[in-house]
């Protein structure tokens, strides 16, 4: 199988996944695949529909002190949650070159999700990872995070946004 990582605007992520409902050998080599595709660009999670697959699937590796601390997610969902963030920037694989701030992330969830063995899993955390589960989560919803920009933000993403793919296409 080869994948791209895409881009704002495809449509497809704008989709929303679907419930994986048998971890099969497909399933495990997509995950592998969304691993290593978020290791070579330097990303810290990746969600299945931005290699253009509607299914609910997540990779994250924040890599704690260099080291690998790998977490893949399947059907994962926020069941609670607790507390503001006011103000957190993000950036996204799917959107290169653009980071901004986004306002009123949570600051505690609680998700449930199913691991690659099948296990049932609960994690919970008021750490950074719970912004990146929310912004990986919201992926599967069809949501990117320029999407939660205040409106004045959201204009100034347009405009930079249209910037950066001109450089981009010139690049080419
Ligand atoms: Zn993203």
């Amino acid at each position: 199988m080869k994948f791209e990582i895409k881009v704002y605007p495809d449509p497809v992520l704008r989709k929303k996944a679907e419930d994986v409902r048998e971890i099969n050998d497909e399933i495990i080599e997509i995950l592998d695949i969304m691993k290593d595709m978020m290791y070579s660009y330097k990303g810290i999670g990746l969600a299945a529909e931005q290699i253009g697959l509607t299914k609910k699937l997540v990779v994250i590796d924040l890599m704690p002190d260099g080291k690998s601390e790998l977490m893949q997610l399947i059907n994962p969902e926020i069941i609670e949650s607790e507390g503001i963030y006011e103000e957190h920037e993000e950036g996204c694989l799917s959107v290169p070159g653009y980071y901004d701030v986004v306002r009123n992330r949570k600051k505690g969830v609680k998700v449930k999700y199913i691991d690659r063995d099948g296990n049932d899993r609960v994690i919970e955390t008021d750490d950074f990872i719970s912004v990146v589960l929310q912004h990986e989560i919201d992926h599967l919803n069809g949501t990117l995070f320029v999407d939660r920009l205040s409106p004045i933000r959201r204009n100034v993403f347009k405009k930079e946004w249209k910037k950066i793919q001109k450089e981009r296409q010139e690049a080419q």
